[in-house]
């Protein structure tokens, strides 16, 4: 068990008995749990990568992966984290000099944004803070002003993890037909999809970036970028693409190797195999419904555990928050003192702080995240929120009742009945 923790802070916190033993569950927003069913799926020696099962398999893994994004159009795969894929579908549109419109409203924003820079990008950031949707008028007119046409795309991240706020991407799009602006709009969708509605087609997204470890319940180790025609076209007026990162033959191979340019990431993808038979056997519908119920659950017990004491969700609007990852703020040092306490006590490893204050700085140990993306059901969102329950006892972090407490609120919510 990993232990980031202070000598003598974690006396006072032991109870009699330690019941960390068992099962121990990582409710972190990525990597997220993997099924026991992927992990066998991966449990598999080598297999041929030049003809077989491996490659009639891998044709069939495309067609499911674009019914996640919802799109008719393309899809590269590469070998790399989130990142990585950042970088892959920025390589493919963005030449030194283009500029891009970056509204962000967390660091993954903010990271994205310094990548395209870092790439030779000129990057205006429309920094909308920590707790609220991108704004779309302040967006509207600074599209309106580039009367040129200067801004060759907005970046925009549809679930920002650092902050667990979710954007409207209908609506930026929206935004940029409705003043008539070219730009491609990309979308960060690594923290949502599989978890939060995201449909990549119906929105107007013309590059969408994922990777594995999220919502699609696998280990880290793949990246996954969607474009469309749009997108296509603007790749090819590109004065070069970086050989390894071009979505080209990627999404169009003529030869089995050139979907990953080198060697096949052999177990992954047969782990991906069985992550999308396991989305699509449960409709990726009703995957979004089970993490609405679910993210509401959590919200419910937050709220009223926040009446009576210190602890908040990070974002105010329930309509702008994501339905995979909650950002929860409680007085420093309280939030790292109950996730220690949860992860040495209860094998319950919670999220830490990101970007909501830097490390080192007293208040970093103000805040702390909740993962609930993936492979996640009632019965593990249950024991989540009793875990915070009881480190809120055994820390004697005041917190609400208002009646009931607030795990009966949360399974008001898991039984349908608020
Ligand atoms: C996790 C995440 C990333 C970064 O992914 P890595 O695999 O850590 O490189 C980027 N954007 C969002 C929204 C994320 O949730």
């Amino acid at each position: 068990m990993p232990k980031v923790r202070k000598k003598g802070h974690l006396k006072a916190m032991k109870p009699n008995v330690s019941v960390a033993q068992g099962r121990e569950y990582l409710a972190i927003p990525g990597p997220s749990v993997v099924p026991d069913a992927v992990l066998q799926a991966m449990h598999r020696a080598s297999p041929n990568i030049y003809s077989g099962p491996l490659v009639d398999m891998t044709h069939s893994i495309i067609p499911d992966l674009k019914r996640v994004a919802r799109t008719q159009h393309k899809v590269a795969i590469y070998i790399c984290n989130g990142h990585g894929a950042w970088e892959a579908a920025l390589s493919n549109v963005l030449a030194p000099g283009d500029k891009v419109l970056v509204p962000a409203t967390g660091v993954f924003g903010i990271g994205w944004g310094e990548m395209a820079s870092a790439m030779g990008g000129k990057v205006e950031m429309l920094d909308f803070g920590k707790v609220a949707a991108m704004d779309m008028d302040r967006i509207a007119e600074v599209l309106t002003a580039d009367k040129t046409h200067e801004i060759k795309a907005v970046m925009a991240v549809h679930v920002d993890t650092s902050t667990s706020v979710r954007n409207d991407i209908a609506a930026l799009r929206r935004v940029m037909d409705g003043v008539g602006h070219p730009a491609l709009l990309m979308a960060d969708c690594i923290a949502s999809m599989g978890c939060d509605r995201f449909e990549m087609d119906d929105w107007g997204v013309d590059v969408a970036v994922t990777a594995s470890q999220k919502g699609l319940m696998m280990p880290p180790g793949l990246g996954f970028v969607f474009f469309n025609d749009k997108a296509a076209e603007v790749r090819r007026a590109m004065p070069r693409v970086s050989r390894y990162w071009d979505w080209t033959l990627r999404a169009d191979p003529e030869e089995f190797y050139q979907y990953f340019a080198g060697t096949a990431p052999t177990q992954h993808l047969y782990g991906l195999r069985t992550a999308l038979d396991l989305i699509h056997n449960e409709g990726i519908e009703h995957v979004w419904a089970r993490h609405e119920r679910l993210a509401r659950a959590i919200w419910a017990a937050c709220d009223v555990w926040g009446q009576g004491g210190p602890l908040s969700l990070n974002v105010p609007d329930p309509a702008h928050r994501s339905h995979a990852v909650t950002a929860i703020n409680i007085d420093p040092p309280l939030a790292t003192a109950l996730r220690e306490w949860c992860e040495v006590n209860l094998g319950l490893t919670l999220g830490i702080s990101l970007g909501m204050a830097t490390p080192g700085d007293p208040a970093w140990h103000g805040h702390f995240r909740l993962g609930h993306m993936g492979h996640v059901n009632g019965q593990m969102i249950m024991a989540l929120l009793g875990g915070i329950d009881a480190g809120l006892k055994a820390l004697e972090i005041p917190h609400g009742h208002h009646g009931n407490s607030g795990l009966d609120a949360a399974s008001q919510v898991i039984a349908g009945k608020a």
